[in-house]
Parts: structure tokens; C-alpha cells; sequence
């Protein structure tokens, strides 16, 4: 028994640092064909989706028991609307995302889409009705084309090139000497961080999910590739039900919602507006974001004078 525990403790280890470095869950269950810690229940349903709203009650979590993460969150995004939550790092942002996707099941409380306990239906059709778009889109060896049509295997090659002119990387392939059927990933075409994000996009384009997570989608990106991938997110989360995780607050002040985390508990809530009126925390960082993209412009305007 003890010469067993050592290596499936490794094994759990190792697992837990993989799902922790690998932001694309849809993609890391495929490759990685693991189960998660989560089992559907004997008599699990698949879900009934109606407008795909999802609400979070009274929700507590800790990975470790010593360790509360959530500390009662509750928020709903009615259906079709987007509801934001930024704050700090290591607020719990990420783990709410994980939560709607069911990585992990909440200790207290409850998450449910449409009125179904996510703890009630099966684990396939729950990833079925959320799309994610993650910040570090992790490709397939395989063609751009592949990669794309991943989000719905039966899409045709006209499905599949839309798709990508939405998520405004079609001309960029189109460009390339073999074009969507250029190698990517490892041992093919190296993308940038931005390009492979509008592979993700486009992919989620092609997938037409219900109900969306965009988990810091444009956090690692300079500031005109982000207003180019904002509007192609624009494009994804109109009419559906959307989550924004984001560091930028310049990409969240169309929300419906921004909810502001800050260990663990909601300390703000409300529009842009509306938050910027409180002179609370958003506020603080909103006046810190925008002067630091002040001076970044400044920068760049005196370099291309000189
Ligand atoms: P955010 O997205 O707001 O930056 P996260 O939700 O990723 O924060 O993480 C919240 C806290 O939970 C952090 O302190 C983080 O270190 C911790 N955490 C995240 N994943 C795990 C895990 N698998 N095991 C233990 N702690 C974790
Ligand atoms: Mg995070």
C-alpha cells in the first residue's frame, strides 16, 4: 500500500500542475484523455439548455481545506448578457471559470445554468454549451485548417474560412505559402500569442456555443492587437451569454455586469459608470490602468519623433 501511495501521489501532482499550466481545458481532456476529479452521477441528465443564463449562489471553495479561495459569491449573467469580474491577482477569478466548467465542485453553494444544478447533469454536455477562449490557446500538430475546424468537426471549408475572417486571422493564413493548410503548433508555423488566440477565437466561432468564458482573452497582447481582437470577441459574445475574466478594464466597459474580486469576495459591483462614481476600488484601477496606457502612448510618440 505505501510502496503504491508514492507514485499516485506523484501521478496527482503531476496531473494537478499539467490542468494548472494548460489554460485550454477543452483542449487538455482531449489530449490528455483524463478524468477529472468530478464523476457525472449515476443518474446525470444532459443538460436542457433554454437561454443559457448561469447563476452562482452563496459559492465557497478551497483546493485545500486550510485555504478558503471563494468566500460566498453570488452574481447571475442573465442570458445572453455579459457579466465581467476583474481584480487582482490571485482574487479567484480563474477558479470561477473552473467552477462553471466543473473542473472542481464547489464545497457550499451552488452553480447552475439555466436552473440545473451542474452537479446534476453530465459533464459532456455541460463543456458541449460553454465555448472558451483561453489566454494560452495550446494547437494541435496539425493544419491551421484542423485547428479551426476543431471546434466542429462536420463544418465545411466555407464554415471553417468565415469562421476565421470573423476572428479577423483569415487574411493573415490566406497569406501563408500553404495557406489553411499551413503546419502548426510545436513542430510547425510558430504563432504568435495573438494569432493563436484568433485561432481560438475562430474555432469558438465555428463551435457556437451557448454560453462563453473569455478568461483574460487579451491580457498578453499590445494594444492595437487587442482592439483587433476585441471586436472579433465583440462579434463571438454578442447575444450569448458571456463571462469576461480580464486585467485590461479597457476591455470590459460594455459589460452588463463587472464584478470586482478581491480575495475571494465580491468588493464591488455595478457598470463602468457606475463603479467609476462609487471612487472605489475599480475606480483606483481603472485611474492606475489609464495612466499607465498614457505613458505608454507618450513613449511611443517620442520614439517616433526622434
Ligand atoms: P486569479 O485568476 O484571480 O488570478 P485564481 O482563481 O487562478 O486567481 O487563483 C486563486 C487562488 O487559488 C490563488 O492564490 C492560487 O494560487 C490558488 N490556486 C489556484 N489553483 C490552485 C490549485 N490547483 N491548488 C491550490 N491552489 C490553487
Ligand atoms: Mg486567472
Amino acid at each position: 500500500l505505501i510502496q503504491l501511495s508514492v507514485p499516485l501521489n506523484f501521478i496527482g501532482f503531476v496531473y494537478r500542475e499539467i490542468r494548472q499550466g494548460l489554460t485550454d481545458i477543452e483542449q487538455m481532456f482531449d489530449l490528455l484523455e483524463v478524468e477529472a476529479e468530478v464523476v457525472d452521477k449515476p443518474d446525470a441528465k444532459p443538460l436542457a439548455i433554454q437561454q443559457g443564463s448561469i447563476a452562482f449562489k452563496d459559492v465557497h471553495f478551497a483546493y485545500d481545506p486550510e485555504r478558503q479561495i471563494l468566500k460566498g459569491v453570488s452574481f447571475e449573467v442573465p442570458a445572453g448578457k455579459t457579466v465581467a469580474i476583474v481584480g487582482p491577482s490571485g482574487a479567484g477569478k480563474s477558479t470561477i471559470s473552473r467552477l462553471l466548467y466543473r473542473f472542481y465542485d464547489v464545497q457550499q453553494g451552488s452553480v447552475t445554468i439555466d436552473g440545473q444544478d451542474v452537479r446534476d447533469i453530465t459533464q459532456k454536455s455541460l463543456r458541449a454549451a460553454i465555448g472558451m477562449v483561453p489566454q494560452d490557446t495550446v494547437l494541435f500538430n496539425d493544419s491551421i485548417a484542423y485547428n479551426i475546424r476543431y471546434g466542429r468537426l462536420g463544418a465545411t471549408d466555407d464554415e471553417m474560412m468565415a469562421a476565421a475572417d470573423i476572428a479577423q486571422i483569415g487574411h493573415f493564413i490566406r497569406n501563408l505559402p500553404d495557406g489553411f493548410g499551413t503546419m502548426v503548433g510545436e513542430r510547425g508555423l510558430k504563432l504568435s500569442g495573438g494569432e493563436k488566440q484568433r485561432v481560438a477565437i475562430a474555432r469558438t466561432i465555428l463551435k457556437a456555443p451557448p454560453i462563453l468564458i473569455l478568461d483574460e482573452a487579451t491580457s498578453a497582447l499590445d494594444t492595437t492587437t487587442e482592439q483587433e481582437i476585441q471586436a472579433a470577441l465583440d462579434v463571438v459574445s454578442k447575444n450569448r451569454t458571456t463571462l469576461v475574466i480580464a486585467h485590461r478594464l479597457s476591455t470590459v466597459i460594455n459589460a452588463d455586469e463587472i464584478i470586482v474580486l478581491r480575495h475571494g469576495e465580491i468588493a464591488e459591483r455595478g457598470t463602468h459608470a457606475g463603479l467609476l462614481a462609487q471612487n472605489g476600488l475599480y475606480a483606483s484601477m481603472w485611474n492606475r490602468q489609464r495612466e499607465a496606457t498614457q505613458a505608454e502612448e507618450h513613449l511611443r510618440q517620442v520614439r517616433e519623433s526622434d
